[in-house]
């Protein structure tokens, strides 16, 4: 595996790939690889012949209060996940690599709509616009065939699938399935903040997610009855915890369902344990009248 951190040399390894005819799969993350990032190399894996993975923290895409000084890094842990799921290049750039003239130069943004005015955006200002700059800077330093994300972070898929869409990128967004702990609390990298109460409280969120799932499952069309459902859950086996958002929004615009969910739909949630905010989802698709859920 190679680690590339500036842009000549990626931009070399990316001609080089294609002078093979090699297709190329990007997977982007923050780094601190679990295996749910894994799952999204494996895939790649499978479907491309380069897999390059990039390793950056974004510093734009953190609100001022957010926890961009102290999310976490292991640089040597990550080389292990990445060779041993498959990649080829892990791209480390630095700050000056994807911001040339530093954050504060950054004239250019991209705007990703009213997708992102609901949930995370909601919470998050400009969060998903600094997302969708960062990651058409990485589409634009890779020039992928294709690219991966987790389903576990719904919005910035939905957000990146658009832009891909609407700015003509040409790349195949691969959804990638949300992995998950034994007890079914979803893997994030920020799963290592939570003291050992919090962690087993925030079994809660996949829980409630799973009542929800039975609801509908078993008949329940009204969005607020499954939302209340969720939340009197939460505020029961986590009284400690802060709600942010439990939202059943509407698969394509993200906005509320306000009344009978009979559209394809998806059940997102965020909550703070202490200063630490987790988030989930489960997707429901309707196909002849029947709920599925993803
Ligand atoms: P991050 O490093 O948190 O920016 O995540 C990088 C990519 O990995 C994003 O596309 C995430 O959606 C995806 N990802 C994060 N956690 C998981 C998970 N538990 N299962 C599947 N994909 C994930």
């Amino acid at each position: 595996m190679l680690e590339i951190t500036t842009e000549p040399e990626l931009r070399d390894a990316v001609r080089a790939a294609r002078v093979r005819d090699e297709r190329i799969g990007l997977v982007p993350t923050m780094g601190y690889l679990h295996a749910g990032h894994a799952s999204l190399i494996e895939a790649a894996h499978r479907e491309n012949d380069l897999v390059i993975v990039s390793i950056f923290v974004n510093p734009t895409q953190f609100g001022p209060a957010e926890d961009f000084g102290r999310y976490p890094r292991d640089l040597e842990h990550d080389r292990q996940v990445a060779g041993e799921a498959g990649a080829h290049i892990i791209f480390v750039p630095d700050e000056s690599t994807m911001y040339p003239d530093g954050v504060e130069a950054q004239r250019v943004w991209v705007d990703p709509g009213p997708l992102a005015d609901h949930l995370d955006g909601a919470s998050r200002p400009d969060h998903f616009r600094a997302v969708a700059t960062v990651v058409a800077k990485l589409f634009n330093l890779t020039g992928p065939d294709r690219a991966y994300f987790g389903q576990k972070d719904a919005q910035q898929l939905l957000v990146i699938k658009r832009m891909v869409r609407d700015l003509a990128y040409g790349i195949e967004i691969r959804a990638v399935q949300t992995v998950r702990e034994e007890d079914g609390l979803a893997l994030s990298s920020r799963n290592v903040y939570l003291d050992a109460e919090d962690r087993r409280r925030a079994v809660v969120l996949s829980s409630a997610l799973g009542l929800a799932r039975e609801e509908i499952a078993t008949g329940e069309r009204d969005a607020r009855t499954v939302e209340q459902s969720m939340r009197s859950m939460i505020e029961r086996e986590a009284p400690d915890a802060r709600i942010d958002f439990i939202t059943v929004a509407d698969m394509d615009t993200l906005s509320p369902v306000t009344r009978t969910i009979e559209r394809n739909a998806v059940i997102a949630l965020a909550v703070y344990f202490g200063a630490t905010r987790l988030i989930d989802n489960v997707m429901v698709r309707f196909s002849e009248g029947e709920p599925h859920f993803i």
